[in-house]
């Protein structure tokens, strides 16, 4: 078994090597700094503590409760909220956390719709259909790309869910939840934003600030634009002692027994870091989107939302069916070291997932290695060569590696400068 192992060794190994060559614009992907890749490998990787600090079921964690209480504190003061969870370990865990907390089956809840980019989990296929509950959505303007104000507050009246959905997996703009205010209050709805994809554009203060702006709960990832280890994460103003209650039963023993170590630990790394340097990251990670749908737009794609200047977060969405679509557009570019996904856009038939119309683009590991606006031109016109002109994607491939060895170092974190794509082999095998 020995061959089978170092095989894996092996394929890993490739698989960084081809990241090191890469142009990573996967919207939900990060890269870990230095210092939390550290704890990531440190002993707390073996270890279980069920429970909160004070209040555990096994021994031997002396120094995981004295984390956990930092990493909570760190989190409450990143988000300015007076309540933290740092367990769940992914945003589907967190969001499914928030469902067993503040749902009953048979209920309705109101969710973005597939069209407006939502997530599984906010969809009866997912999470809110384990729960066993009804989603109704929210319609989407097209032309704002964003809820349909009008059609959002009409739902919401019209429905009256004890608990309302927002954000997306595709997010361009800020959710409109000022405006929305009026009928959380005529409703009574608890409020939940999820921010899997925003966080750190939240947390660094550039995209819109949902616990000010009337959610009471706001679940996420911690590794898309907050750029920390794969885990998840739950921050609130309660509305009151039952909802927090409720809040932290459901995420143990509701969804979880332990909550990886490790990755917590991590977590509280990335926060001390997104605390010190996540102003400056956000806003880079914003130019850089406005940039690059600038520098696409240029060239000949049909960057979305182009009048109201593609983006405000660090996704575009492209609609590439005049060069052939989005399966043969994201294949191709795979072949040249760029690494995007293939999306649905608001028009496209569910059924056609698997050959969509679009491309969905995200800069924050671009901004992550060191990018600028400038860069974005390059990366713009790698993209140009292989969707529009359709050169050889091989040949583009090699310009792309001899690019990106100019990008492969890490920002925006302590220990600035270290190399990304670096491993260390541990065993003599
Ligand atoms: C990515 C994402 C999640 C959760 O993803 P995990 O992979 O479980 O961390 C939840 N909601 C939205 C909107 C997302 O984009």
């Amino acid at each position: 078994m020995l061959d089978e192992a170092l095989y894996i060794r092996q394929m890993a190994k490739k698989h960084t090597e081809l990241f090191r060559n890469s142009i990573p614009m996967i919207a939900s992907e990060n890269l870990l700094s230095p210092l939390a890749r550290e704890v990531m490998a440190t002993d707390l990787h073996n270890r279980y503590a069920e429970g909160t600090p004070g209040e555990r079921y096994y021994q031997g964690n002396e120094f995981v409760d004295l984390i956990e209480i930092k990493v909570t504190e760190l989190a409450k003061k990143l988000f300015k909220s007076e309540y933290a969870d740092v367990r769940p370990i992914s945003g589907t865990n967190a969001n499914m956390a928030v469902l067993f907390a503040l749902t009953k089956p048979g209920d309705r809840i109101t969710v973005p719709s597939v069209a407006a980019g939502a997530h599984i989990s906010s969809a009866k296929f997912g999470a809110v259909g384990l729960r066993g509950l009804e989603p109704v959505e929210y319609p989407f303007d097209v032309d704002e790309m964003n809820l349909d104000i009008d059609g959002t507050i009409h739902t919401i009246m019209e429905v009256k869910p004890k608990l309302a959905l927002f954000g997306q997996s595709v997010y361009l703009f800020p959710t409109p939840l000022k405006e929305f205010q009026d009928a959380f209050q005529e409703v009574g709805s608890h409020v939940w934003y999820d921010a899997a994809h925003v966080a750190g554009l939240i947390a660094g203060g550039k995209f819109q600030d949902p616990l000010r702006e009337g959610a009471e709960m706001m679940t996420m990832s911690t590794h898309k634009t907050l750029p920390g280890p794969q885990h998840g994460m739950i921050v609130a103003n309660p509305r009151d002692d039952k909802t927090r209650r409720k809040l932290k039963y459901a995420v143990f023993p509701g969804v979880l027994s332990n909550h990886h170590l490790n990755a917590m630990a991590a977590l509280g790394v990335a926060l001390a870091e997104h605390i010190e340097f996540g102003e400056r990251y956000a806003d880079q990670i914003v130019r850089n989107a406005k940039a690059l749908g600038q520098a696409l737009y240029e060239r000949g794609f049909k960057v979305l939302a182009e009048k109201k200047g593609f983006t405000e977060s660090h996704t575009l969405v492209v609609d590439v069916r005049e060069h052939g679509g989005g399966k043969f557009a994201s294949e191709a570019l795979e072949k040249a070291y760029i690494i995007v996904n293939k999306n649905l856009l608001p028009w496209d038939d569910v059924n056609s997932a698997l050959d969509p119309s679009g491309l969905r683009l995200g800069t924050q590991e671009l901004t992550r290695i060191g990018m600028k606006e400038s860069d974005m031109k390059d990366v713009a016109e790698f993209m140009k060569r292989i969707v529009i002109d359709k050169e050889e994607p091989k040949k583009v491939g090699q310009d792309v590696a001899a690019f990106k060895e100019g990008f492969q170092t890490i920002h925006y974190c302590f220990a600035e400068g270290t190399r990304a794509y670096d491993y260390e082999e541990l065993v003599g095998l």
